[in-house]
């Protein structure tokens, strides 16, 4: 096995050499978040793992082959200001993002693996036998909306820990611990060093080591305010509901307009030494452009760098033709820094700066899932380390992280685990 290989197993990112394009598996990533568990591959990959019987093209391709015809059967049309911005961007982004694509299909040894990526581990020791049968995934957004909303709690196991010796010795007993606390508009922690399994209602979910959320709407995020900016945070990565046409999208969370946003306090909740910042963002030229013009000015960010996300198949191939219109096979991350005003500016040398058009190969997960970034980001992040980071509008959770939003638990219900 390649060295490049065998860091990739570890560590999830295969980094193409000479090139600004790294290929992630958002599993082995993750995992690095857990002691006794792992984030399941077959429940992680619902899409693009189709094979396809002879003769049979899969729902995704003949999906988009559809769209294709569809977009070609348009007459074409002048585009207009805004649509010509949008092409113009998608044209300086294209021969980078084909550059990285060609990257990936030279690597042979690393595109047999992708097509594995699916069934590594052993099914068997899935959690899928302690997820009741029948017991659909709970829905926190309907949850978090009704009247006894403040009374829901949620049970955590700290099980099988090892006290530490009073007098510095090894470690001599073990106890078990549990924790009852509300489940929203409460932070709730696990300081510990393992993987904690919570109860609530009839579903179980996964806390990794060292993290916490807070479960609210936006209404609440002022609670994650620190009353000291030392406690703030050094890197937010931002996934927003923004608002689009596509009904998939409002079947699975709701959204909210864009005026939203600007009440997002950033700034406050940045840390003394400054922090980096990364947004996702549709390919929505007008979402661009109010990001770029009233968002980040209003958050007090500057805009440093953009990354692309090139989604591709369990082949290799991209999810969709790279030209299509309403559906390119790519999204950005915008990366921006936030200062408090009286920053100490040696911080900010302290973190390599950001190199722009970076572009992370992955196969997507679940609807509108991002791969982690965490990995990437972390060089570029200022102050001390361990560099404090949150998620902003989260549906998982990871070790060293604050995860907040409507559903920060999603994700981490048993059902997406295996048992170590
Ligand atoms: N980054 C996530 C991932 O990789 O799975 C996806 C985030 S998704 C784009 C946006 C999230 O914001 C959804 O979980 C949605 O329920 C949540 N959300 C929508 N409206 C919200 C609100 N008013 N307050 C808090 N969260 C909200």
């Amino acid at each position: 096995m390649t060295d490049k290989l065998s860091t990739f197993f570890d560590s999830g990112i295969y980094r193409f050499d000479n090139s600004n394009a790294v290929f992630i598996d958002p599993v082995r990533e993750m995992n690095r978040s857990y002691t006794r568990f792992r984030v399941s591959p077959s429940a992680y990959y619902p899409r693009f793992f189709e094979s396809k019987p002879a003769g049979q093209e899969s729902k995704v391709s003949s999906n988009s082959r559809k769209r294709k015809r569809k977009e070609k059967k348009k007459k074409p049309h002048a585009l207009n200001e805004r649509e010509k911005i949008a092409d113009q961007r998608h044209q300086e982004a294209r021969p980078l993002l084909l550059k990285a694509h060609e990257c990936l299909m030279r690597e042979t040894d690393l595109l047999d693996v992708l097509s594995n990526l699916r069934s590594d581990f052993d099914s068997s020791r899935g959690c899928g036998d302690s997820v009741l049968p029948g017991v659909p995934e709970q829905s926190f957004v309907e949850l978090a909306r009704v009247w006894q909303a403040p009374l829901y709690e949620i049970t955590l196991n700290f099980d099988q820990h090892e006290k530490p010796n009073a007098d510095g010795g090894s470690p001599i007993m073990r106890y078990s611990e549990q924790r009852v606390l509300p489940i929203f508009d409460n932070l709730v922690l696990n300081e510990t060093g393992d993987d904690v399994e919570a109860e609530f209602l009839n579903s179980r979910y996964v806390i990794p080591r060292e993290s916490s959320f807070y479960m609210s709407y936006l209404g609440q995020i002022h609670n994650l305010i620190p009353a000291d900016s030392g406690c703030g945070f050094n890197l937010i990565v931002i996934d927003p509901p923004w608002e689009n046409g596509s009904a998939r999208q409002k079947s699975r969370y709701p959204t909210l307009p864009n005026r939203y946003f600007l009440s997002l306090p950033i700034k406050q909740l940045t840390h003394t030494d400054g922090a980096l910042v990364a947004l996702w963002v549709t390919n929505r030229e007008k979402l661009r452009g109010f990001v770029e013009k009233e968002l980040f000015p209003a958050w007090g960010v500057r805009y440093v760098a953009s990354f692309f996300w090139l989604k591709v198949k369990a082949d290799g191939s991209m999810i969709n033709d790279l030209d299509l219109f309403h559906h390119r096979p790519y999204e950005c991350l915008l990366l921006g820094q936030c200062h408090r005003e009286a920053m100490d500016s040696k911080c900010l040398s302290k973190s390599k700066p950001v190199q722009d058009n970076q572009i992370i190969i992955s196969i997507p997960g679940d609807y509108s899932r991002k791969p982690p970034v965490g990995g990437l980001l972390m060089d570029h992040v200022p102050g001390f380390k361990p560099a404090r980071c949150i998620e902003l509008f989260a549906r998982e959770m990871i070790s060293g992280w604050t995860s907040w939003g409507n559903e920060p638990l999603h994700f981490q219900e048993l059902r997406y685990f295996v048992r170590d």
